[in-house]
């Protein structure tokens, strides 16, 4: 499997997986060129997509999915309710309902060689999920937007090859910051967004030997920045009560604008 982000924050999201025969984007906030200068860098286009996976509603995720979809027909695999979500605020214009697929929490679905889990995140949105991929016996997982974590989504990232994990804010500069007082709270409410310290926790609880390579995304571009989010996370990890120094694993920021490396797992 091959894994990299084409863009993370929370000024757009789009993530690639795909194995030799088949081809996923997870989320597609961003615009439909930047998209296919994404894909083009991995040698491929839009038209060798066989599915969009979506998180949740929020236009960050969703921004290029009515573009992208128009133009490709690609089918779009999410729950009901962030169907219903998206279809409420006529986010996407026009697409055929046929290209909509359901799908719920806990229940696997491949796409050609892919096996695709999704797994309910806490978040403010209608019915977000994160996704986990697998692929002959390698798997990748994707949790981004996710307010805290909980024993339920680690045992859905367990054992895998590959990570993308949301750093949104660093506590401390969210909490003198300009934000108004309500967007305080709601990002760091329970249905918010996991703060640089709480990924580190999170991440320590699933570090395993194999594990190849983490992704630090989704931070946000006013109360984060990668230097800080990468040097917390990675202190998490070495000073925590876990037999792994940060150093034994490769720890990357996913940046907002550039496609990251290639991860093949
Ligand atoms: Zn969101
Ligand atoms: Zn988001």
């Amino acid at each position: 499997m091959r894994f990299c982000s084409i863009a993370s924050g929370s000024s757009g999201n789009c993530i690639y997986v795909g194995s030799e025969n088949t081809h996923v984007l997870v989320d597609t906030g961003i615009s439909g060129k930047k998209m296919e200068a994404g894909l083009n860098s991995l040698d491929l286009t839009g038209r060798d997509l066989d599915g969009i996976l979506i998180t949740h509603e929020h236009s960050d995720h969703i921004k290029g999915l009515g573009v992208i979809s128009r133009k490709y027909g690609i089918p779009i695999y999410t729950t009901g309710g962030t169907v219903d979500a998206m279809a409420r605020t006529n986010a996407l214009g026009k697409i055929p309902d046929e290209i909509f697929h359901e799908i719920k929490e806990d229940e696997s679905f491949e796409i050609g060689d892919l096996t695709v889990k999704p797994f309910s995140i806490p978040h403010d949105a209608a019915q977000p999920v994160g996704y986990r991929l697998e692929c002959e016996g390698h798997s990748v997982g994707i949790a981004t937007d996710l307010g805290k974590y909980n024993d339920y989504i680690i045992e859905n990232l367990q054992n895998l090859d590959a990570l993308l994990l949301e750093a949104n804010h660093d506590i401390r500069m969210l909490q003198v910051g300009r934000y108004p007082y309500y967007l305080k709270q709601r990002i760091l409410g329970e249905r918010g967004h996991l703060s640089n310290e709480n990924a580190g926790r999170l991440l320590c609880r699933l570090l395993h030997d194999n594990m190849k390579s983490i992704f630090l995304g989704h931070l946000s571009r006013e109360n984060n920045y990668e230097e800080l989010a990468y040097e917390t996370v990675c202190s998490e990890v070495t000073l925590g009560d876990n037999p792994y120094k940060s150093k034994d694993f490769r720890i990357q920021v996913a940046k907002r604008d550039l496609i990251s490396d290639v991860v093949t797992v």
